[in-house]
């Protein structure tokens, strides 16, 4: 469980977060939705460690974030593949710099690809896939990391409208399926609808949360994991 209480942030003078406050549960998948530049990636900075000086307190488990055994595994906004490597060697690398060697982490991640939609992708390097499909790899090598919570940057931000709905369906497939915690940074007020249980809404800079929103309980995720779904290639 994370907690947030009144984390506030400063760039030199400018304020950039004024007292966030927020809770995600285990299995919950909560989005944090804003515009641009409100302090929404300044948030995971500072949750992964990016950042050092911050007001407030920040929870996991009920210890400050410092005692924590690196909770999160980061799905960063940009830059998430390395152009230079193949495919499965940027997904192995997740669990490289968790300390375990090339070719054990690529026999673990290899198994993953069929699920990932990525079968037959493995020796490629990113400029050879689409834009859904790299980020289907940015994914997987974020969740192989077995961290408690997932931490996705607008995950589908350069994809065009097509790409990213077929993209949203299919993670929420994927989040049916294996129930991962979740906390999204969304532009897109669709999206967060569509695959959040609650919605936190920023305003701009500073931010602060304006407003907390939960997605009733009867919204159709069955529907939504239709076989089509997640057949997306
Ligand atoms: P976007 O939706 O465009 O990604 P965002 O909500 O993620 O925006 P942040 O990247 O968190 O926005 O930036 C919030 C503000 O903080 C911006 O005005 C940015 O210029 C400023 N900022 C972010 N990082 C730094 C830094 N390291 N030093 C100084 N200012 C920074
Ligand atoms: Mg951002």
């Amino acid at each position: 469980r994370l907690e947030l209480r009144q984390v506030s942030k400063r760039f030199g003078d400018i304020d950039v977060l004024a007292g966030i406050t927020l809770h995600v549960e285990p299995g919950e998948f909560v989005s944090i939705l804003g515009p641009s530049g409100a302090g929404k990636s300044t948030i995971f900075s500072l949750l992964t460690g990016g950042l050092d000086g911050y007001g407030g307190d920040v929870d996991f488990d009920g210890r400050p974030l410092a005692d924590a055994r690196r909770p999160f595994a980061l799905m960063p906004q940009r830059d998430a593949l390395m152009p230079w490597r193949t495919v499965i060697d940027n997904a192995a690398l997740g669990l490289e710099v968790q300390g375990m060697s090339r070719k054990a982490a690529r026999d673990e991640v290899a198994s993953l690809f069929g699920e990932f939609g990525l079968a037959g992708f493995e020796h490629k390097y990113p400029a050879q896939l689409s834009g859904g499909m790299c980020q289907r790899a940015a994914l997987l090598r974020t969740v192989v990391q077995h961290r408690a919570m997932l931490l996705l940057d607008e995950p589908f931000g350069a994809l065009d409208a097509l790409t990213r709905t077929g993209m949203q369906r299919w993670l929420q497939t994927m989040w049916d399926r294996h129930r991962w915690t979740v906390l999204l940074i969304t532009h897109d007020v669709r999206e967060a609808v569509f695959l959040s249980d609650r919605i936190y809404v920023l305003s701009r800079r500073p931010a602060r949360v304006l407003r907390e929103i939960a997605i009733p309980l009867s919204r159709p995720r069955k529907d939504l994991a239709s076989p089509e779904a997640s057949a997306i290639e």
